[in-house]
């Protein structure tokens, strides 16, 4: 007898791990718009240098063998009555018993003026290939003999965002600044800027957490400005507004992590949404109203979900566990499951050299934080293979950084 066919539609934490729980139980095929997953965690020692793309980017085909069938294309209409979805590539429509929708959000500029135009995202490999180069460029372009006031303004960094991810951006992108001034034997420093709307650094952590982040931030001269909007992003500046007052900084670039929406395909589908677009699902990742369609990470809501779970790696983990038994169940026809989803901590990088670990209002940090970050996030890896490949990989060749050496020098 043929298996049931489920469609996958996105290949990132939810969708890449249902996936590789279902091979084999069903013919499953996973469409991705990508060739690569990427373990977002990790992307900000991918800028620094301390990993490689292979390591937290493996292409897909490394990934499965045929238990899966891969389309890579991006998915641009999906029949519901049908039960068929087109893909940009192909001109056969996919059919499917069950459906999976697991496409991730994009970057939210908030209709900030030059901010989509101008503002780097940092969301892929390719966002901090950008960055990097940016950053090599600009120390390349300084004359060795130039005042220090002036390398200054020649170097300075925006990032807008000061949550977890602007943090460990910030601190990675100061500690490689830092060390290529004295690499040179530049004069002066460089600067990096974080700008955060709310009237706190870290918003969504706890006081205990925050006090460290702060530390942490002075100890890596990341200056940062709360209760300061950005107005406006140009080619080389950031235009911002603190109580009432407009000021215009020259920048080198203007990173952003300022905010998540949904995916546009997801815009574009008619089902069951809440306000902020997100597809309304039930406890068991079924969309309201659709027994074969289900959703799960960043574009799903789930209103029993902590808030401080909502948008991460960790949820859509662990709902791709139990998104896996239930299309098993739904496809048999059998009862479908619920589980309540557990904050997991989060592991905070700060630095080429620094980490913390949140853990139950407990912060542990330093060099065992750091350590111990890459060996969880090893654990996280998908697939056995791959795991044993980068974990080896990292103890026998280490984690040290690679320094933003001249262009054109390896
Ligand atoms: C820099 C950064 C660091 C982060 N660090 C952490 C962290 O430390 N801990 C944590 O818990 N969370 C972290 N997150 C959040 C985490 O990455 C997301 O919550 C998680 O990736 C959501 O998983 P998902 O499967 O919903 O979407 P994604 O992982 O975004 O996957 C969606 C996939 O769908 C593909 N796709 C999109 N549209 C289509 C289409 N139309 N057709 C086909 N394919 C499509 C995309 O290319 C992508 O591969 C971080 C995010 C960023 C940006």
């Amino acid at each position: 007898m043929s298996k049931k066919k489920v469609l996958i539609v996105g290949a990132g934490f939810g969708g890449l791990f249902t996936a590789l729980d279902l091979a084999g139980d069903a013919d499953v095929t996973l469409v991705s718009d990508s060739d690569h997953f990427c373990f977002r965690p990790l992307l900000y020692e991918y800028l620094s240098g301390e990993v490689e793309a292979w390591h937290i980017a493996p292409d897909y085909k490394e990934l499965f063998g045929d238990e899966i069938n891969f389309v890579r294309g991006t998915v641009e209409t999906v029949d519901f009555a049908k039960q068929t979805a087109k893909v940009s590539t192909r001109e056969d429509l996919l059919n499917y018993d069950a459906l999976v929708l697991a496409v991730g959000g994009t970057t939210n500029f908030w209709n900030v003026t030059g901010a989509e135009e101008f503002a780097l995202p940092f969301r892929g490999i390719e966002d901090a290939d950008d960055l990097r180069n940016r950053m090599t460029r600009a120390l390349d372009e300084i004359p060795p003999l130039l005042a220090p006031q002036d390398v200054r303004e020649k170097l300075t960094f925006a990032v807008v965002g000061g949550g977890a991810s602007g943090v460990e951006l910030a601190t990675k992108m100061s500690d490689l600044l830092y060390d290529a001034f004295e690499r040179r034997g530049l004069k002066g420093e460089p600067r990096v800027l974080i700008y955060e709307m709310s009237d706190r650094i870290v918003p969504g952590m706890g006081s205990e957490a925050r006090a460290y982040v702060e530390k942490s931030l002075l100890e890596a001269h990341v200056e940062f400005y709360l209760q300061t909007k950005v107005l406006e992003v140009k080619p080389h500046g950031i235009v911002s507004e603190y109580d009432g007052k407009h000021l215009e900084i020259e920048t080198v670039a203007t990173v952003w992590t300022a905010g998540v929406k949904v995916n546009p395909l997801i815009e574009t589908l008619d089902l069951p949404k809440a306000e902020d677009g997100l597809i309304l699902v039930n406890q068991t990742l079924q969309v309201k109203n659709f027994e074969n369609i289900f959703a799960l990470g960043d574009i799903a809501k789930l209103e029993e979900v902590a808030p401080i779970l909502t948008g991460t790696a960790q949820l859509a983990n662990q709902e791709s566990v139990l998104l896996a038994d239930n299309i098993r169940a739904f496809l048999n026809g059998k009862k479908l499951k619920t589980k309540q989803f557990e904050e997991l901590g989060e592991a905070l990088s700060l630095g080429t050299h620094n980490a913390a670990l949140l853990v139950g209002g407990n912060v542990i940090s330093g060099a065992i934080a750091r350590n111990a970050r890459f060996a969880l996030y090893t654990s996280r890896l998908p697939t056995w293979h791959h795991r044993i490949k980068v974990g080896a990989s990292w103890f026998f060749g280490g984690t040290t950084p690679r320094p933003l050496q001249p262009l054109g020098i390896s």
